[in-house]
Formats: structure tokens, sequence, C-alpha cells
């Protein structure tokens, strides 16, 4: 699978290796269970196994998530992302994909919620043609998922698929402030979509307001 994340000056962050180990041991506990018999007692053991083994994953990726998120706001003025609200109208079945999706939809989350507290602009822009379109010369590059690199042949400018459509999403992210014309009071409004992650914004929800 590709980069966790990649930005507009090209850096990238990896999944890192915990993770993918723990990932492997999932899909190993589940073979495991799909392989015992129905109402045994090893069914019951391994379903219990396969279940602890759920919940520390899904923290140590909550944990990543929330790290990374916390390092690219503090390092911004602005961050622009992909929308994925968008993205997921997009139904697909890939396990490995679904997974990723779901790390980048926490992340989003915490990318928006430190916006806020730290007064980034945070910016979801609809992905159409964000791959596709020539970062330097505005060109189209038609390419499919698989293809990994941007090469244009109208300028000639090659960089990383994701690298290229990173700097197409600030530069849209930019156009959007720029059009609201707010960029100049600073913080909280520019915060579009702005939800806050889940046990948050129903914590705050569920105060007494007097
Ligand atoms: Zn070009």
């Amino acid at each position: 699978l590709n980069h966790f994340y990649t930005d507009s000056g090209g850096q990238t962050v990896e999944n890192p290796r915990h993770l993918r180990k723990s990932e492997k041991a999932l899909k190993r506990l589940q073979r495991r269970l799909a392989k015992t018999q129905k109402g045994s007692k090893n069914r019951q053991k391994a379903r219990h196994r396969l279940a602890r083994k759920h919940l520390k994953v899904s923290r140590q990726r909550k944990d990543f998530a929330v790290k990374t998120a916390l390092c690219v706001v503090r390092s911004n003025d602005l961050v622009g992302h992909e929308d994925l609200r968008v993205r997921n109208l997009v139904k697909n079945h890939n396990l490995a994909k679904s997974i990723s999706d779901a790390a980048w939809s926490t992340f989003r989350q915490w990318v928006e919620y430190f916006g806020k507290v730290f007064g980034v602009a945070t910016v979801a822009v609809a992905p159409q043609y964000t791959s596709q379109n020539c970062s330097n010369c505005g060109e189209k590059v038609k390419k499919s998922l698989s293809t990994r690199t941007h090469r244009c042949p109208h300028c000639g400018f090659v960089a990383d698929r994701d690298h290229n459509a990173a700097i197409n999403i600030l530069e849209l992210g930019l156009s959007t402030v720029g059009h609201t014309g707010t960029h100049a009071s600073g913080d909280i409004d520019l915060c579009l979509g702005g939800e806050t992650p889940q046990g948050k914004s129903s914590r705050g929800k569920r105060k007494p307001h007097q």
C-alpha cells in the first residue's frame, strides 16, 4: 500500500512497523477462528483472542493518527486535504483499502480538531482531478490507480502520484480560503465541515448549558 501521508513538499509518513505487524497478526487470528468448529470451546477462545487483538490494534491506529495529526497541524499555517466524504461514495470491498480509509478518516477528524485548537485553517477539497491534473502546468495527465508516478508529457514534470495530488489540493485549498475572504480573521471560522472527534463532541453536547 501507499504511504499513510504525503504532503505538497513531498514529505511522507509510513504506516509504522508495529501497526503493519499487528494487522498481520489480526489476519492470522481471523483465519484461525474460521477453522474452528461452531459451538466449540476452541471457537470461543479464538473469538476472544481476536476481539482483544482488534481492540489493541484500533487503539494503536488511533494513537498513530492523533500523533501524526498534531504534528501536521503544529508545523503548518494551512492544511488542505482531500474530502473523504466524497471519496467514500465510491464503495470498495478491498479490506486493506477500507482499513487505510478508516485510518485516514480518523486522522482527518483529528487534523480538523487540532486545527480549531491551535487556530490553523483546515480546508477539505473535492478530490476530483487532483491526481489527474499536472500540478506544474495544469494539463490533464490521465493515469490509472496503479500508476504511482505522475509524468507530464506536456511540461516534463515528474513526481510521486500523491505528491502531485497534494500540490493540487493545497492550491485548491488556498483558492477556497481566498474566495471566502475570511482568512484574515484567522482561526476557528476557517475549519470547514467542523466536527470534532467523536467522544469530545458528544461529551460537549451532553453538558447542560444555561
Ligand atoms: Zn505538466
